[in-house]
């Protein structure tokens, strides 16, 4: 007998009345139409199944210690900057570990079951790190969970207790602990050439590894921040095409048009993919500016045009720098549509994809898709196609892994006493 059956569900490409067949967690077929004797069936009722959601770019280090030790009044950058600082020294590996957990939580019940989190290596204990390891244990039988080592301070500008710029064996023990991705700031480093070095350093780290990069790269205002193009040479010469990511690309917003027509297809060439952050970097950039105010978001629909793989992160939950946000990565889509303007249908739904199988290819997820022979990993959504999911942050009907439900939410509905009108609505159209 089959394990699970989910019949009588809308694929994100549009496919009707999909039957999915699941057994020992993989997925044996998906047919129209089909039906026999299941173990359990699900009847998705004509609602959107999805692969799960995917966050190519999270702090889960910081994740959920709003209030801690206080509250960022101003909400602004430089005050979440020193809040971090007030805060980091007061970490202790049980409540990194309670906080991520409980983000974990969130996560899976908001469909999201896969998470690359950078892990900020410029501490002389790596209690993050650490802490992060033990939660990538932990989450292992239903959450994967990638970490990029973060030299959040400078890989060259941070000094350790005796003055001594020691980020890059800090990196590198993290590495050697078992965290995943390669990470860097070059816009933080002290120099533009100093920038440039700690790419090429970084890059050449992870290609002696065979490890993945994933960096912040020209999170500023600053239209000079040219990283990213370091970053796809080094990408390049290394040849390191499909496993590096920039991450923010913010600067590409003032860029200079001329430069970016070059820069987009030497990232295109480069297999270099590109994260963007919507809710962070709509609250952050722009902020020196008086009107005209810049969105600050990199150029995410010119990037998808040329073929850049392009997906949006979440990057904060209720830390010292983003006092909201809850895991959903709809949300995340959302924003992402409204500050690229991109309200076209094919645009829409690309943003769907920037929050599912995008990322996915990002981090280099195996199995990953609503197809015969992947892992049987899927959200039931309230809603009967992608643009309707960003539309009303769709209800998470069902989460599963690996054939088993283990996340469930309530179907959005509300009572409504009006004469001569119905009952409920659900929001749903048509
Ligand atoms: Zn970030």
């Amino acid at each position: 007998m089959i394990d699970l059956l989910i019949k009588n569900a809308v694929l994100v490409d549009g496919r009707r009345d999909i039957s999915i067949i699941v057994n020992r967690g993989v997925i044996d077929d998906v047919i129209t139409g089909f039906d026999a004797p299941a173990a359990q069936t699900i009847d998705a009722g004509g609602m959107l199944v999805s692969p799960p959601f995917v966050d190519a770019h999270f702090h889960m280090d910081a994740t959920l210690s709003y209030g801690l030790p206080r509250v960022n009044e101003s909400g602004t950058l430089l005050e979440g900057i020193a809040l971090w600082g007030e805060l980091k020294p007061h970490l202790t590996f049980d409540a990194l570990v309670e906080r991520a957990l409980a983000y974990c939580d969130w996560a899976v019940a908001k469909g999201l079951l896969a998470i690359r989190t950078h892990v900020d290596i410029c501490d002389e204990r790596l209690l993050a790190v650490d802490a992060l390891l033990e939660v990538k244990r932990r989450v292992k039988p239903y959450l994967d969970l990638q970490l990029v080592t973060f030299p959040q301070d400078g890989i060259g500008r941070w000094k350790d207790s005796t003055g001594k710029p020691t980020a890059i064996n800090l990196l590198r023990l993290a590495l050697d602990k078992g965290a995943d991705v390669v990470g860097g700031i070059p816009h933080f480093e002290r120099t533009m050439s100093e920038g440039a070095t700690s790419v090429k350093l970084l890059c050449e780290e992870a290609a002696k590894r065979g490890l993945r990069v994933d960096m912040h790269c020209d999170e500023t205002d600053d239209p000079m921040s040219r990283h990213i193009e370091t970053l796809a040479f080094e990408t390049q010469r290394l040849g390191m095409q499909g496993r590096v990511n920039g991450s923010h690309l913010t600067s590409m917003h003032s860029m200079d048009n001329y430069y970016v027509s070059k820069l987009i297809p030497l990232m295109r060439e480069s297999g270099v993919s590109a994260v963007a952050n919507p809710l962070i970097n709509i609250t952050i950039q722009g902020r020196h500016d008086t009107y005209p105010k810049r969105r600050g978001m990199t150029r995410v629909p010119e990037l998808m045009a040329a073929g850049v793989d392009v997906a949006f992160g979440h990057d904060c939950v209720m830390d010292p720098w983003y006092s909201l946000g809850s895991g959903d990565m709809l949300e995340v889509a959302h924003m992402g549509l409204h500050v690229a303007q991109m309200t076209g249908q094919a645009a829409m739904r690309a943003c769907f994809d920037a929050v599912t199988k995008i990322p996915a290819k990002i981090l280099g997820l195996e199995d990953y898709g609503v197809e015969k022979g992947c892992n049987a990993d899927f959200v039931i959504l309230q809603a009967r196609d992608p643009i309707e999911a960003i539309r009303t942050r769709a209800t998470r009907l069902k989460v599963i892994r690996r054939g088993r439900v283990i996340a469930a939410t309530a179907p959005n509905t509300a009572t409504i006493s009006l004469s001569g009108r119905p009952a409920t609505v659900d929001f749903l159209h048509g």
